[in-house]
């Protein structure tokens, strides 16, 4: 694991030493189509758009991701953003549009990229996966299949572009905007690896309501990053399938805060976790459903729970009650079930922990 990801470094710092930005030549109404992205030939005090060639589907067209490129007219550090790894998960879309909104690429120091929209093949498919053609259709995590493959299939081949023709060697911290799945929902809450002290000064930059310590989840974007020696967090905005006002501003509040700290922009830093006393965890459990059937969670999330407090029953059709939950441990509701109609395994509630044993310290 270690090798490969040193691999991948050193692919990563190769293709940085000769890179340069790649026009296709086209243009999608207006934007310029790139195939590759190298900032350190963009003007600087600028802003620019493109649409990023991904790659490409079964009638010959490409997928493409819309880009945002602030280059501040002063070097310094370069903070990537991307929405919607999971095509349904659109609170971060409204986020980075907001970001930019905010950026004056004249004062700025460093550089802003924003890809609104990683997983256009889920967006319009209303779904969190990416959807496959071959043998009649399937669906892939595109959070696990990362940093993709040069050859694989449609996601893993679009994966890869990202990670090598856009990210690589263009950043040096990274957030990735999520939500919590379709029928369930998180506050704002953000998993971070407390193991390297750059990640965690980011995390609580973020006025969340809750952030875990969390070694990683192979494959995902987040972790990609972390083992390529780029600080990233995933930040989970609340719910799928909405813009949430509030939670829409304060993320925004917490990219200008790691701004800010970074020396990118002028200002004082806005509300952070600590401001929202933020829960932090380093542990958590699940309570997942063990039959089908209609279920009623009994708490709400943010609320603090003790080991043996019943949190949800599923009932059948008729009424009757076929199971109680409990809480597996004390903690603090990370998130529940909202959708009433619940398969086996589904979630009902996550409960976030602050486990005492110190091989948790950094996250379990
Ligand atoms: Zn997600």
């Amino acid at each position: 694991m270690r090798t490969l990801a040193l691999a991948v470094t050193l692919a990563l710092g190769s293709l940085a030493a000769h890179a340069e930005t790649v026009y296709t030549g086209d243009k999608i109404d207006g934007v310029p189509v790139i195939r590759k992205l190298d900032i350190s030939d963009l003007p600087a005090g600028t802003m620019q758009r493109f649409m990023f060639e991904g790659a490409s589907n079964g009638i010959a067209q490409h997928w493409y991701v819309p880009v945002i490129v602030a280059k501040g007219a002063q070097p310094g550090p370069k903070l990537g953003l991307q929405a919607s790894v999971h095509g349904d998960e659109l609170n971060g879309t409204r986020v980075i549009q907001k970001v930019f909104e905010s950026i004056d690429p004249k004062t700025l120091k460093g550089t802003v990229i924003g890809a609104i929209g990683a997983n256009p093949s889920g967006m319009l498919a209303n779904n969190r996966n990416w959807q496959l053609m071959n043998d009649g259709g399937d669906m892939v995590d595109f959070n696990r299949i990362w940093p993709g493959k040069e050859k694989g299939n449609t996601p893993e081949q679009h994966a890869w572009r990202l990670w090598n023709q856009l990210w690589g060697g263009n950043v040096d911290m990274f957030i990735d905007m999520h939500t919590q799945s379709r029928g369930t929902e998180y506050p704002l809450f953000i998993y971070a690896d407390y193991r390297n002290p750059k990640i965690r000064e980011i995390a609580e930059l973020i006025p969340a309501d809750q952030i875990k310590a969390d070694p990683g989840e192979k494959g995902s974007v987040e972790t990609t990053f972390v083992e390529n020696k780029i600080p990233a967090i995933t930040l989970e905005i609340g719910k799928p399938k909405l813009y949430q006002p509030e939670l829409i501003e304060r993320s925004l509040t917490g990219v200008r805060n790691v701004m800010i700290k970074n020396g990118m922009v002028d200002g004082r830093l806005g509300k952070t976790a600590q401001d929202y006393k933020a829960f932090v965890g380093n542990d958590m459990t699940s309570i997942r459903a063990e039959v089908g059937g209609f279920s009623e969670v009994l708490v709400k999330v943010g609320d603090m729970v003790k080991k043996g407090q019943k949190v949800a029953v599923q009932r059948n059709a008729f009424g009757d009650v076929i199971r109680e939950y409990t809480a597996s441990a004390d903690g603090k509701v990370l998130a529940i079930g909202n959708d009433p109609l619940r398969e086996a395994r589904g979630l009902l509630v996550r409960i976030l922990i602050q486990n005492p044993d110190p091989a948790c310290k950094l996250g379990c």
